[in-house]
């Protein structure tokens, strides 16, 4: 199949799910993850008027992405990799959204480089559900207090949760962790299901999935 054939199958999917369990498939937004991917790989999602995309690693979307959104300006492009303090304001001039806050030095970084520059990217905090130290997000038990923070000590509307549960254990749990966190939290956006689970992540809430190999194929290296 080929990359629009397979994000064809991806949208239907969507849709299907959604409907499934009674939600409107315009609810849920494809982020297409096209990292490791080349642009002559995005190039055919664009023509078939995709606009929403994932990258996680910011120089690699630098290398990309300013190109593309010169032919294409309503790109809306999201970063779902961590993030250092030192790469926040290439972060901020290129994201519109970023999903992987989870710090208190990232949110004060952000929140200099927002002042600084009046641009706003949207702002999502990463939660890491199933607590692997190797991961990146806030601890669950921590999640209140870091909202709290992000919104009283620097200024920042969050205003979404994202997480990847961990890969040896059922995604469910942990879906139903970040919207529970979510719910009590007032925040409105969901990032979570990525290409083996986004159905499910659908069934508990997801207002953004993130999909890679099942639309652009498998990866060359681990990203
Ligand atoms: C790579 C990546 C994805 C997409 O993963 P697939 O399994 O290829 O769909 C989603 N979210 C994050 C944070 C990623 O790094």
């Amino acid at each position: 199949m080929s990359i629009i054939e397979r994000y064809n199958a991806a949208k239907a999917s969507i849709a299907r799910a959604a409907k499934d369990c009674g939600r409107d498939p315009a609810s849920v937004t494809l982020i297409c993850v096209t990292k490791t991917f080349p642009a002559d790989d995005v190039a055919p999602l664009l023509e078939a008027g995709h606009r929403v995309f994932g990258e996680n690693r910011v120089q690699e979307a630098l290398s990309k992405w300013p190109a593309l959104r010169e032919k294409y300006p309503d790109i809306e492009l999201h970063l779902i990799g961590p993030l250092q303090s030192n790469k926040t304001r290439e972060a901020v001039e290129l994201f519109d959204v970023i999903e992987s806050v989870d710090r208190e030095k990232i949110a004060k970084a952000l929140s200099e480089e927002i002042a600084r520059t009046g641009k706003h990217p949207r702002l999502f905090v990463q939660v890491n559900t199933g607590a692997e130290p190797q991961k990146a997000g806030v601890l669950p038990e921590n999640a209140d207090s870091f909202l709290a923070a992000c919104r009283d000590a620097y200024g920042l509307k969050i205003e979404g949760l994202m997480c990847v549960p961990p890969l040896d254990q059922q995604a469910s749990p942990h879906f139903a962790l970040l919207a529970d966190i979510a719910a009590r939290n007032g925040i409105a956006e969901l990032s979570m299901g990525m290409s083996s689970d986004f159905e499910l992540a659908i069934q508990l809430g997801a207002t953004y999935v993130r999909v890679g190999s099942a639309i652009m194929g498998e990866r060359d290296y681990p990203a």
